[in-house]
């Protein structure tokens, strides 16, 4: 029976290999395996006899035990030479089939090879396994054997075995479904949202979620096991908090009372400090009426942490050590300390209180070199009291096309209203145009040794007053990177992960609405710079803060600060400063006057950190559930409309807008999703 089977498996075998999706499998399992790591950090290798022996977790290596308390023996993925002669149980969903021979076994793990029995004896388990269709979910038990020489897949890590199936039974059979799992069949994201349980059941989306749930693991380990950290739930049935983001609204029914979400624990892990629980943390869930953006999503999480007798350098070291300790071992380590830029060093050099520092591309004043230029708009900014010249240098900006620059400097046109000037000071193409040849051959050379400028270099030059100047350029430093990593060159290593601490933050900003009056850059909680004080009573507006934010790639994944642990300097802070209501914090002043310990705390951004990690194109990849862009629920529908009788307890009713006809009648229409 064997060997009439095998010339047809031989052309089956070589055709299963490539679709079966054996080498990304391979690579998602060896990054999931090796992001189990011992505590100290040391890789656990993967041994080909049994997953589950090398995984270690806890500081007592206490190894996980996939298989316990359920109908399977193993997973599919776990099965390699050792295991032959094995009398296994398998329970997974249907990869594929093949002409009715083999059939491919997924879960979590991995694939396995399934044959299927050709004998007569073997009819009814032949009938379940040929019959179920694709992704229904099956429970076979067999003999692990070796595949015949010459047939393994090296591919595939269970390549060198399959198993020969004595019973199998249908756990349950799948409809028709509204696209392939496989991971390389490309989906909308809004249909991957709207059947997110079948998205979930990629490798991709396996692996983040696994990966986040070990670095969670590990974090409570560090903060709980090493630091003595207490893990405590917070309330999300809260009120307004002046000051901040924009909050959800829960009505109550006691009428015209309502509740809001908590945008942070913020007030009650201060709260917990007064109450004496001096090393809080919690992985807790946040609102902010916010629209979505590829890193923002209406409900995320944040690690969030707060401790008394602290100061921002304890802060930073803690924060150091956790991410160092849960860092996945499939990663370069994490190095320690992290660099540190003041939020005007960041201005001035990136533009941004995030700056990207993988790459260089710094910004440089360069307005003593151009001081006698005779380029009109650079003269006018100089003439100017607060006027300056900027510029950044394009390493290989030779690479960048004509239209590129083109592009560069509408975007800055439409975007800042600000002119930008390319120049090639030592390029032998030349396109320059009239306004850039009348750049002295002097300024020419002081620009070059200023900048230090090379052959293929293209400088972009910028005028106008120090903020605006750094922003425009700011933002095209990241254009061009973007540009330049489309021309093929490699800027942003993606295996590198460079984290920055940004401190010094001005305490207020300006309104943004109404620049005369103040708002607080953090939050109306933070501590003003101690040697800043006196400030705040004559120009606040200069008043440094103690406020630190965690940058990792350009993007900001933590935040925090040093807390004012006076109840008079914070009500003067809220009410003469920021004209904020005091009564709505009176909980929170009246306990700072009861014995409040100096405190400080700081909120990681769990789900851009894990995207970061993962390399994920949006937050919504490591979340199970995400929102949509426009913070709907595509799976349910949420958020859903309630007919008037069921908002008659809370004392409201909904003031439809106009043309508003059809979200009236959705009332009872069956759901349609956002495309
Ligand atoms: N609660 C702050 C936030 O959510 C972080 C902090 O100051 O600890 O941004």
């Amino acid at each position: 029976m064997r060997s009439a089977c095998i010339s047809v498996k031989l052309g089956i075998r070589e055709r299963l290999s490539p679709s079966c999706g054996s080498n990304m499998l391979s690579c998602w399992l060896s990054r999931l395996c090796r992001g189990f790591s011992t505590p100290t950090g040391r890789i656990t290798h993967l041994s080909r006899g049994s997953l589950s022996r090398t995984l270690v977790l806890s500081s007592q290596r206490r190894i996980p035990e996939f298989s316990s308390f359920v109908a399977r023996t193993n997973t599919c993925g776990e099965l390699r030479s050792s295991h032959l002669g094995q009398e296994v149980t398998l329970c997974g969903w249907i990869q594929y089939r093949r002409q009715n021979i083999f059939l491919v076994l997924r879960d979590f793990h991995g694939l396995v090879q399934v044959v299927i029995p050709q004998e007569e004896s073997a009819a009814a388990v032949r009938k379940i396994l040929c019959e179920a269709p694709v992704e229904s979910v099956v429970q076979v038990s067999g003999t692990v054997i070796s595949r015949p020489p010459g047939q393994e897949n090296p591919k595939m890590p269970t390549g060198e075995i399959e198993i020969k199936v004595k019973t199998a039974e249908l756990l349950n059979s799948c409809k028709k479904l509204p696209f392939e799992v496989k991971d390389f069949v490309k989906k909308t994201e809004a249909l991957r949202l709207q059947y997110r349980y079948l998205d979930l059941r990629s490798f991709q989306m396996q692996y983040n979620l696994r990966l986040r749930s070990q670095m969670v693991m590990k974090m409570r380990e560090y903060l709980c096991n090493l630091h003595g950290f207490v893990d405590i739930e917070t309330p999300t049935l809260f009120k307004r908090t002046p000051g901040g983001a924009k909050e959800f609204v829960i009505p109550s029914r006691e009428p015209g009372k309502f509740y809001c979400l908590p945008q942070s624990p913020q007030q009650f892990k201060q709260l917990l400090m007064v109450g004496g629980l001096d090393r809080y943390f919690q992985v807790a869930r946040c609102y902010r009426d916010e629209g979505s953006r590829p890193d923002r999503q209406p409900e995320f999480t944040q690690i969030d942490i707060e401790m008394s007798f602290v100061d921002q350098t304890g802060i930073q070291r803690l924060i150091e050590g956790l991410l160092q300790y849960s860092w996945p071992s499939d990663k370069d380590p994490v190095v320690v300390p992290f660099p540190s830029l003041t939020f005007a060093e960041a201005l001035a050099s990136y533009g941004t209180d995030k700056p990207d520092t993988r790459f260089g591309m710094k910004i440089i004043d360069i307005s003593d070199v151009l001081r006698n230029t005779e380029v009109g708009f650079l003269q006018d900014a100089l003439s100017k009291p607060q006027g300056t010249v900027k510029a950044i240098c394009i390493s290989e900006g030779t690479y960048l096309k004509r239209k590129d620059l083109e592009s560069i400097r509408k975007f800055a046109a439409d975007h800042f209203n600000q002119e930008v000037l390319p120049v090639f000071p030592k390029a032998s193409r030349n396109w320059n145009s009239p306004v850039a040849q009348s750049i002295l051959e002097e300024q020419r050379s002081g620009l070059i040794r200023l900048m230090e400028i090379r052959e293929d270099d293209v400088v972009l030059l910028t005028a106008g007053e120090h903020k605006k100047a750094c922003s425009v350029l700011g933002k095209l430093r990241l254009e061009c990177a973007d540009l330049l990593e489309a021309r093929g060159l490699v800027l942003r290593d993606p295996t590198l992960f460079s984290f920055l601490w940004v401190v010094d933050f001005p305490l207020f900003l300006p309104k943004e609405e109404n620049p005369g009056e103040l708002e607080s850059a953090h939050h109306p909680f933070t501590a003003p710079h101690p040697s800043d004080i006196q400030l705040l009573y004559t120009e606040p507006e200069k008043v440094r803060s103690q406020h630190y934010d965690l940058v990792l790639n350009g993007s900001e994944i933590g935040g925090g600060s040093i807390r004012i642990h006076d109840a008079e300097l914070q009500r003067y802070i809220l009410a003469t400063l920021l004209k904020e209501d005091v009564k709505l914090l009176s909980h929170l002043l009246q306990a700072l006057d009861f014995g409040a310990p100096p405190h400080g705390g700081i909120a990681l951004g769990l789900d851009r950190l894990i995207c970061l990690v993962t390399g994920a194109p949006s937050i919504r990849d490591v979340i199970a559930f995400p929102k949509s862009f426009k913070g709907h629920d595509l799976m349910s529908n949420a958020p859903d409309s309630l007919p008037p009788e069921e908002l008659k307890p809370y004392h409201i009713q909904v003031s439809w807008p106009a043309n508003s006809e059809a979200e009236k009648s959705s009332l009872n229409q069956p759901y349609c999703p956002e495309s």
